[in-house]
């Protein structure tokens, strides 16, 4: 776990979230954890999530595509935060 930089973008209708070159939407908000999902997850099943709880920020990223565009016009507020990454990858050896 590491301090590292993610990005905001307020958007129009909906945050964003922007880690690692990937976008993912606001799905729910709960009491003290925001559930993210990739902006892709309709148009090519993608599975990959992230939860942000204060200033943590868990990201399962297991994408099924390249990085999608980037809006030019909008507006990326960074933010320092513990990310936590989890690859769910079938692949991944068990301890
Ligand atoms: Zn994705």
């Amino acid at each position: 776990m590491a301090d590292e930089t993610i990005y905001f973008c307020e958007g129009r209708k909906y945050p964003k979230l922007l880690i690692d070159n990937y976008q993912f939407q606001i799905h729910r908000r709960e009491e003290k954890k925001t559930r993210w999902r990739c902006v892709n997850c309709n148009k090519t099943k993608c599975t990959a999530r992230a939860f942000t709880f204060g200033k943590t920020v868990s990201v399962h990223d297991t994408h099924n595509h390249g990085f999608p565009k980037i809006d030019s016009n909008i507006v990326l507020v960074p933010q320092l935060v513990k990310l936590i990454r989890k690859h769910n990858t079938v692949q991944e050896h068990q301890h």
